[in-house]
């Protein structure tokens, strides 16, 4: 966290030679560790917030408008306050920050004149929340120390992403950026948007592996899952009127409908049911510290997401498969919405240098793409930093 604060404080130094010493904040990215898919069917999600992060920083600059500068994209937007509420998206990066002060307007907050900075440690895209975190980075910077519930600051983010971004993301993102703690995972009821911490054993890493591939059909995809699943939620309450969301019912109940069902929603249905019993199973499984279980619980969700939900591809699958064959790892799975982005692997402390050479030498070989490797820990949530 030093180096990126030094950089930061560097950044808003030279853009903004005039302004005050700045105000610091911080936005976790986030893994999730299973649950995948079922946050927008009303299920169960189990993330960490993650030491990599989004950092803001702020000062006031009296000139009536709000500049903002990027030092990941190297480049800065500025807006008059007055009439800050009509502007229009553009379409690139600034309309996170943007849609944030959007929102916050919305609310009823104002926004005042500052200068902010942008640096992240996260990779961009890569599924690793980046956006999450520079949506409530940037609100934290807005506020400027403004009291805001937690819950309601995940939710104007998720707004932000939602309509002024228009990206169709559940709740997961925002809520764990805001809501993580150091050493548990955030257990996450995306129904209620309520949340339980579940603590980790200690003797297991979490490891992200970027593919460094995001296949375009991953968005259209996307739509194409949330529609079948809305159609298998119709067919099973034609039978079931109390189901409204695959939320409702159990993988029993749903295999009794196998024959009333098409082959693509069941699947489709069958995986979104089957992965809310696999987070369960997994929390239970994290507190007798039965690593053995917790991973061939990984395994079984990415299966699923293989051959049930069809949301892999031949990149995820190989980096799964490979992490399978080194002795020390426990579980790898897809992690995100797949179609590319990230893996996650649980592994033995004393394995790691041998998981991260053995990854980058298969991967290089078969793909002659250099994956990036994060072994994360789980950090704490979104907040100030005073140093
Ligand atoms: P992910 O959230 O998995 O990283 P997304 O596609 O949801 O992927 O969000 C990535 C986008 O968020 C980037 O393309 C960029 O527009 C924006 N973004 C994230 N971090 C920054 C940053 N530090 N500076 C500017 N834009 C950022
Ligand atoms: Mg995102």
């Amino acid at each position: 966290m030093a180096g990126a604060l030094a950089i930061l404080k560097d950044i808003f130094r030279s853009r903004f030679p005039e302004a005050a010493a700045p105000r610091l904040f911080r936005a976790p990215g986030r893994v999730n560790l299973i649950g995948e898919h079922t946050d927008y069917n009303l299920g169960f999600v189990l993330p960490i917030a993650i030491d990599y992060a989004c950092y803001t920083a702020s000062a006031a600059n009296g000139r009536g408008e709000l500049r903002v500068y990027s030092e990941t994209m190297g480049q800065g937007r500025e807006w008059p306050l007055e009439g800050l509420a009509g502007v229009p998206p553009s379409g690139d990066w600034s309309d996170y920050p943007l849609g944030v002060a959007n929102q916050l307007l919305r609310a009823g907050y104002d926004i005042p004149a500052v200068d902010l900075a942008i640096h992240s440690t996260l990779p961009l895209g890569a599924g690793l929340s980046s956006s999450a975190a520079i949506e409530v980075a940037a609100a934290l910077a807005l506020l400027g120390g403004r009291e805001i519930e937690p819950r309601e600051l995940a939710l104007l983010a998720r707004r932000a992403e939602n309509q002024f971004v228009g990206t169709p993301c559940g709740i997961m993102d925002q809520y764990v950026c805001v809501h993580g703690e150091a050493g548990s995972a955030i257990e996450i009821d995306c129904r209620d948007v309520t949340h339980r911490a579940v603590r980790l054993p200690e003797a297991v890493r979490v490891v992200a592996v970027n593919s460094m591939v995001k296949h375009e059909l991953g968005g259209s995809a996307y739509v194409d899952r949330v529609r079948e699943c809305s159609e298998a939620v119709a067919a099973i309450a034609e039978r079931f009127p109390d189901v409204q969301s695959l939320r409702d019912i159990d993988s029993e109940r749903l295999q009794s409908l196998r024959p009333s069902l098409r082959e693509l929603p069941f699947h489709r249905a069958r995986h979104v049911t089957t992965e809310n019993g696999r987070v369960h199973a997994f929390v239970a499984a994290a507190a007798h510290g039965d690593l053995r279980r917790m991973g061939a619980l990984f395994i079984a969700s990415h299966r699923s997401l293989q051959y049930d939900y069809e949301v892999s591809c031949a990149e995820l699958d190989f980096l799964v498969d490979t992490a399978l064959t080194i002795p020390g790892v426990y579980g790898a799975r897809l992690t995100g919405g797949g179609f590319g982005g990230c893996t996650v692997n649980l592994v033995a402390p004393e394995a790691l240098p041998q998981f991260e050479e053995r990854m980058r030498g298969s991967y290089q070989a078969k793909f002659g793409i250099d994956p990036q490797i994060f072994p994360c820990d789980a950090a704490a949530g979104a907040g100030e930093i005073f140093e």
